[in-house]
């Protein structure tokens, strides 16, 4: 079965270079990166009441899955209390600055293309959150121990 990056191609250099630039605004990221994604597939399900056809479209959902996965408004649910929306605008009211650049709702978005969503993933998440080196080492000591262990039962199971 192929792997989800040979299905999704990865972003080509130029696309790269936006997605940066749009990462490093102190801003919710994630309108941009919506914008910067192909829209509505025709595959899609969606209700309309018209035959109207969606392909493309590029609009906020109103899902309110970036409001949901923002650690700014976790913290501070009395900041979405000011407004009943949930959408990218209310995000960018509501968090502002403040934004922490922690791209989870560039995550969270239907919207954003997947290829979008591995580049922050791959790329720029190890970058702006460091791994901690400590626990690094512990997940290292940990694959001992358990190397060790499960030689020791193997070994106890081949000498029956
Ligand atoms: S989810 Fe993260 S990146 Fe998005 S607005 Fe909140 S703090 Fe900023
Ligand atoms: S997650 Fe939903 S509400 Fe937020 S920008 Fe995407 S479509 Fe709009």
């Amino acid at each position: 079965m192929a792997s989800i990056t040979e299905l999704v191609p990865p972003l080509n250099d130029a696309r790269k270079r936006t997605v940066d630039q749009i990462l490093e605004i102190k801003e919710p990221p994630v309108a941009r990166c919506r914008m910067l994604s192909r829209g509505m597939e025709p595959y899609h399900r969606l209700y309309l009441a018209s035959d109207d056809d969606v392909t493309g479209d590029k609009a906020c959902l109103a899902c309110g899955n970036c409001v949901d996965s923002c650690p700014v408004l976790r913290r501070e649910p009395q900041r979405v209390g000011v407004t009943d929306r949930r959408t990218s605008f209310a995000l960018e009211t509501t968090v502002g600055p403040d934004c922490e650049l922690c791209f989870s709702c560039v995550l969270a978005c239907p919207q954003v293309d997947t290829e979008i969503k591995d580049y922050v993933v791959d790329e720029k998440i190890p970058e702006t959150i460091p791994q901690n080196p400590t626990l690094r080492r512990f997940d290292n000591y940990l694959m001992v121990i358990a190397a060790l262990v499960f030689g020791i039962i193997l070994g106890v199971f081949l000498a029956h």
